[in-house]
């Protein structure tokens, strides 16, 4: 597909146009190495056809991404023993469907991330209890205190 700003950089890659790492393929998906990983063995799952997002896929097209996805998940897990496949979907740069497959060990960059947005899920509770009266009548009382 051509759009505002050229030719589709996954079109050119699913078509055989522009070269890549390709480690799978099916019928209607192609799994390729990032060029740019977090993680050795870090993947994108491509549907063969343009389509922005994986939620505007038909249904066969979702099972044949997702298989692939398992697939190249398991051969990641035996080849370089992660401690597990983290999948996300998200394109907002390249608005053609593709899945990230990266492997995740703990301490590295995606550990660090989801224990991030975990501490930022619970944050807010622990923030509300802050402003509450009895809370904040405790630290002035604290500050209030001569050394
Ligand atoms: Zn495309």
């Amino acid at each position: 597909m051509v759009g505002e700003k050229g030719p589709c950089v996954f079109c050119e890659i699913v078509e055989g146009r522009s070269p890549a790492y390709r480690i799978y393929e099916n019928d209607r998906s192609v799994a390729i190495l990032d060029i740019q990983p977090f993680t050795r063995g870090h993947t994108l799952v491509l549907s063969r056809r343009h389509v922005g997002f994986w939620h505007e896929l038909e249904a066969d097209e979702s099972a044949s991404l997702f298989e692939a996805a398992r697939e190249v998940a398991r051969r990641i897990m035996r080849s370089l023993r992660p401690d597990f496949v983290c999948m996300y979907a998200r394109g907002r740069r390249i608005p053609h469907t593709h899945i990230f497959l990266v492997p995740s060990l703990g301490g590295d960059v995606l550990d660090r991330f989801f224990n991030a947005l975990e501490g930022f899920q619970e944050a807010p509770d622990r923030l509300a209890e802050l402003k509450q009266p009895a809370t904040m009548e405790e630290t002035a009382r604290l500050l209030q205190a001569r050394g």
